[in-house]
């Protein structure tokens, strides 16, 4: 007789993970995460400060995801080290192949991969990331208030985020390298009506300078842009290639799941970043966590043995 296959296989040790193992324990249910990085705890291990999760302000990235991780290990987690290559269902159980060749099997999957971040690929991008440059403007845009920030982009994260910049600082200078601009006309109309957006169409922006932090902008056709804060919001791309043959993805590739977490696919639920939602942040992941695992529990219940 073989070991019984565990109940939930999540893929993805960020805070959505981290929080549907939690939860999942607790339901008591055999869980098991895979992750790709040495004790990875998911993006927010870049971030230097988190300053709006309750109850923790000013509390540092790196420690908020090993918090998270010390409770998923202490609920009776198991981990895995290793990356997810390919996701079937085979005779009504999920198998999961990874890259270094070993397959592992679970009744539910929960997948919680995340997204990057899109890079401009310019000198100084990576020299201040972090000191002046920055991916998320609700993370980190009070850092900057009534000093001046520039966002980046054309797209509707873009203008989104200088909108709510525009709120916290003394200027906005919002960058888009064509003319037009591809959010939806609603928020563009706003920025262009709010006194402290400034936009700047057709600029693209060759370099970021400062010394021990960013301090201005330089475009192409050689014009300094002194700012305080920069904001790249040039996109995010959801890690779901290997999905792409279980058709559970829209046309940004991000899983199609609303907020329990329930794709198209029986016992397969996407959570976190990695999922159709507004706003991608830590709470958000791990309450699509929490949604996702008691939502899977109660699914397995309803399952029986035979189908397994
Ligand atoms: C610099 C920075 C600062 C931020 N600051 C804040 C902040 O202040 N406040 C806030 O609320 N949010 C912040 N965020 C956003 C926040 O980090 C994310 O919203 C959150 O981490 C998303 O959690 P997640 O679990 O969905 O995905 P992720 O955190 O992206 O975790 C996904 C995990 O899956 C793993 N993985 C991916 N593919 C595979 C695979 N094939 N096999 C195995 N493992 C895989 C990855 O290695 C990763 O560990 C910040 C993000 C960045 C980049």
């Amino acid at each position: 007789m073989g070991e019984k296959t565990p109940d939930l296989l999540i893929i993805g040790s960020g805070p959505a993970g981290l929080t549907a193992g939690i939860y999942a324990r607790r339901a008591n249910l055999t869980v098991q995460i895979v992750e790709k990085e040495y004790r990875g705890t998911g993006q927010i291990a870049d971030s230097g400060r988190v300053d709006n999760y309750p109850g923790l302000p000013g509390i540092g990235g790196y420690e908020l995801g090993e918090q998270f991780r010390g409770h998923a290990e202490k609920c009776g987690v198991s981990f895995t080290e290793g990356e997810a290559g390919k996701l079937w269902r085979e005779e009504g159980k999920w198998k999961c192949r990874l890259e270094d060749g070993r397959v592992l099997e679970a009744r539910a999957i929960i997948y919680a991969a995340g997204t990057v971040h899109r890079q401009l690929r310019i000198p100084g991008e990576q020299q201040f990331f972090g000191k002046g440059v920055h991916v998320c403007a609700w993370c980190d845009g009070a850092f900057y208030k009534d000093r001046v920030a520039a966002v980046i982009g054309g797209g509707d994260s873009a203008v989104d985020a200088a909108l709510y910049l525009a709120g916290i600082c003394k200027k906005v200078l919002l960058i888009h390298r064509r003319e037009d601009f591809r959010a939806a006309k609603s928020s563009l109309l706003q920025a262009e009506a709010e006194e402290n957006i400034e936009i700047l169409r057709n600029t693209v922006v060759s370099k970021i300078e400062g010394t021990h932090k960013a301090e201005a902008i330089w475009t192409q056709d050689n014009r300094r842009l002194p700012v305080d804060g920069i904001f790249v919001e040039i996109g995010q791309i959801p890690r779901t290639e290997i999905l792409r043959e279980l058709a559970v993805t829209d046309e940004n590739g991000y899983i199609q799941a609303d907020e329990t977490g329930r794709t198209a696919l029986k016992g397969f639920y996407g959570a976190g970043d990695v999922r159709t939602k507004s706003l991608r942040q830590v709470i958000t992941a791990a309450a699509d966590g929490a949604n996702a695992a008691v939502l899977a529990a109660e699914d397995l219940r309803r399952t029986t043995e035979k189908e397994v």
